[in-house]
């Protein structure tokens, strides 16, 4: 055990789902865990954010139907600090809401291992603020109540009486009550609560697949088997839920519950994720492509040395990786930026430009608008006539500035990373293409699109003819790979960037929505659809 009374263990609350709904304190514990061990209902999503290194253990814990099983958590939480580790024990939504963190908190007392509580937004709270339902309200609602639904209204020790919350001046916010929402909802009414009494179902609030559904209190559960809502799902019950709109802030996102396709390699993922999660999306990942060092280093510390002797005149950076993985081997091998002495830097587009910013460094030519090789070999061909040009790029790049620049110039390439294909959950991502789960697949290069498209089989390539499946292209050169495989391109970004991509692609979700809702077509986005 730890020699002082430093929490070991920390009872952490997840959040209802959104990963931007964790707490500064829980990301960090997750960052720093040796161990985590999760609740079922925790969001896979959110250990994306957790130390890769961390060991993860998942209680399989439906909700309340495995009590036999806390002496064994206690025991994995105890043990793990006993062992110098630090253990986050991870709950979602709050941990002292139908969490059993208090029998967890006393269990850990009562071993004498020192833990910490972290408190996370519960279900209730996500599901107002999402639905935009007040919980609270001058007039109508002067309390809430956070309601088990797990006990049976006539279960002997049953400690809940319907009588009295019938009668509650407020909202009910019933969790883990779907399955009984037939017998909860005729207890409040033979109580006297009126059958017109607003009531709302929500399941998976706070993510891309909330789904909802609100009735009077005597047909929400009739309301909610048309709509296929399952457990878990919270049940809200009282005057509040009128003050909901037709469609909340969240509902109105341009890619609220539109599943889309991540096809970046996992170490760039994450941005493109969470924007997509923050527009209301379901992203999925798929990595075609890793991003991986050069195991040969020899041929880059050759080129680090004629830098270093001044027998290049410019370097000229293909990507932001090409920036750190040639600084980086630079570094390595204990030398340091003063190397590059007067030597100029051409990057590629603003994201290498702001690559080479990382390390204080400024970049002499970037393409402004459209970034791309031709741009970028428009505006170096007038400066670097007759100079030596070193060129860093990917092993699988293209030949372009190679071809443009070598009438002028002289050029040499140097390899500083390598891209290999990862294909390792392709399955079940290909699987929810196959379902025509995933409508929308954004392409952020040619060769990703190859890649993605050569693993597309009849079902797959009959939906994206049909325009089921929609492929959005980064750039024209992205569009032209997809053409090449005889499929319709659903649009191509006006800048080439990923905020471009993923403007694009809301603006084309929001013209097919207008479409459905309206039944008349809206102009297409002015964003180059070319089909
Ligand atoms: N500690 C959790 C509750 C655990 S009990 C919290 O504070 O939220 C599990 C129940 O929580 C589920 O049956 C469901 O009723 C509710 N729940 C949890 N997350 C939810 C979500 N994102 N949307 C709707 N209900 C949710």
């Amino acid at each position: 055990m730890s020699q002082s009374n430093e929490p070991r263990v920390f009872l952490v609350g997840a959040g209802p789902g959104a990963p931007g709904l964790l707490t500064l304190r829980a990301l960090e514990l997750l960052q720093a865990a040796d161990l985590i061990v999760y609740d079922q209902l925790v969001p896979r999503r959110l250990l994306d954010f957790a130390n890769p290194r961390a060991e993860m253990v998942c209680v399989r814990e439906l909700p309340g139907n495995h009590p036999d099983k806390y002496p064994h958590i206690h025991t994995i939480l105890q043990e793990g600090a006993k062992n110098g580790k630090r253990v986050v024990r991870l709950k979602g939504g709050d941990p002292l809401v139908f969490g059993r963190g208090g029998e967890e908190a006393e269990a850990l007392r009562k071993a004498g291992v020192p833990y910490e509580i972290v408190p996370g937004v519960t279900a209730a709270l996500a599901a107002a603020a999402f639905l935009e339902i007040p919980l609270t309200h001058r007039n109508y609602s002067s309390a809430v109540a956070l309601i088990t639904g797990h006990e049976l209204p006539n279960k002997p020790g049953n400690k809940l009486d319907w009588q009295v919350l019938a009668k509650f001046p407020g909202t009910l916010a019933i969790y883990m009550g779907i399955s009984r929402l037939p017998l909860i909802a005729e207890e409040l009414l033979k109580h006297g609560l009126a059958p017109d009494t607003p009531a709302a179902v929500v399941e998976r609030a706070s993510t891309g697949e909330m789904r909802t559904v609100t009735a009077t209190l005597s047909n929400i559960d009739l309301a909610r088997r048309n709509a296929g809502l399952e457990s878990p799902g919270l049940i809200l019950i009282g005057e509040c839920i009128q003050q909901r709109p037709a469609s909340s802030w969240f509902e109105r996102l341009p890619l609220c519950g539109e599943h889309v396709l991540v096809t970046r390699p996992r170490q760039q993922a994450e941005a493109m994720v969470r924007r997509l999660e923050t527009l209301g999306a379901v992203p999925y990942l798929l990595s075609i492509l890793d991003i991986l060092p050069i195991e040969d280093v020899a041929t880059i510390d050759h080129s680090l040395t004629q830098i270093r002797d001044g027998e290049w005149d410019w370097i000229v950076f293909t990507s932001a990786h090409a920036v750190r993985h040639l600084i980086q081997r630079l570094l390595a091998t204990g030398r340091d930026l003063r190397d590059f002495g007067k030597v100029q830097f051409a990057a590629v587009g603003p994201k290498t430009e702001e690559a080479l910013r990382e390390f204080h460094l400024r970049s002499d030519v970037t393409p402004s608008a459209r970034f791309s090789a031709e741009e970028l070999s428009e505006q170096l061909v007038p400066r670097v006539r007759g100079k030596r040009v070193l060129l860093a790029r990917a092993k699988e790049g293209r030949e372009l500035l190679l071809e443009t620049l070598s009438p002028i110039a002289t050029v040499g390439e140097v390899i500083v990373y390598r891209q290999a294909a990862n294909i390792e959950n392709a399955d079940s991502v290909l699987d929810a293409l196959r379902r025509g789960e995933i409508r929308w697949v954004p392409l952020t290069s040619p060769n990703t699109a190859r890649g993605i498209l050569q693993k597309c089989d009849e079902t797959i390539l009959g939906r994206i003819h049909r325009g089921e499946i929609h492929l959005v292209a980064i750039s024209s050169l992205t569009a032209n790979a997809i053409r090449e495989f005889g499929l319709p391109v659903a649009g191509i970004a006006e800048e080439a960037s990923i905020e471009g991509l993923i403007s694009c692609l809301a603006k084309l979700a929001a013209s097919q929505r207008a479409v459905a809702t309206d039944g008349v077509p809206t102009p297409s986005p002015t964003n180059g659809v070319d089909e």
